[in-house]
């Protein structure tokens, strides 16, 4: 499980580490953007508050994430969950859909609210397939995806204000769950702040220092 604030580079380290571990991504956020563009009857409701920088209901969340995990793939190869859980109930509900010791690790990458304010503002994404880019590290070419040639854009809920109440919420809500698994010896911290390849590295580490532990190969 991945833990981190809005722009702490979340949802890009999830992406590496699944290619690196060949370990299924499981991101509600992404989840939900597909419901949004498919305009299936979940989108339409979950649009309005994701707009608004709000959580979806804890139960959608859960019977989504739920099914989701009953996927062979996921069966098979474990998973990485990325915006999930987000509140306490949601990790308390997760804890009851698979033993609780199903969750190996919870890696929390650390990064100043300044930082991520910063990353967010230039953040872009595919509209297709969600790869993430910035201003700074644009596509090659025109604002087209390098990877499927969709539309590159802004995300809808990266306005100031619906960033500002998704990085309160996150405070009152996923914060919480840093000392929940801090408590069951589960949280890595990670420091978030540097180059990809550098927290990727990090992340690295402390998996490396996981299997060590618990002797796995
Ligand atoms: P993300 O891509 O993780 O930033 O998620 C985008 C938006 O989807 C959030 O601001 C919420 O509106 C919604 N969302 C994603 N995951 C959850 C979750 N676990 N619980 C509630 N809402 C969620």
């Amino acid at each position: 499980m991945v833990l981190g604030k809005q722009g702490s580079g979340k949802g890009t380290q999830c992406v590496k580490l699944s290619r690196r571990l060949a370990i299924p991504h499981i991101s509600t956020g992404d989840m939900l953007r597909a419901e949004v563009r498919a305009r299936t009857e979940l989108g339409i409701k979950a649009r309005e508050f994701m707009d608004r920088g709000e959580l979806i209901s804890d139960s959608i969340i859960i019977k989504m994430v739920e099914k989701r995990i009953e996927l062979d793939d996921a069966r098979t190869r474990g998973f990485i969950l990325d915006g999930f859980p987000r509140t306490l109930s949601q990790a308390k509900s997760l804890d009851e859909m698979l033993l609780p010791q199903a969750i190996d690790m919870v890696i929390d990458i650390e990064v100043p609210t300044a930082v991520a304010l910063k990353r967010i503002a230039s953040r872009r994404i595919c509209v297709d397939c969600q790869a993430v880019y910035s201003t700074s590290k644009p596509p090659k070419v025109n604002w087209t995806c390098n990877l499927c040639g969709g539309e590159v854009v802004q995300r809808d809920d990266d306005t100031q204000e619906a960033i500002l109440k998704r990085l309160a919420l996150y405070e009152k809500e996923t914060a919480p769950l840093i000392s929940y698994y801090q408590e069951q010896g589960k949280l890595y911290r990670i420091n978030g702040v540097g180059s990809e390849e550098v927290v990727a590295n990090r992340i690295d580490k402390a998996i490396q220092e996981y299997f060590k532990k618990h002797e796995k190969k």
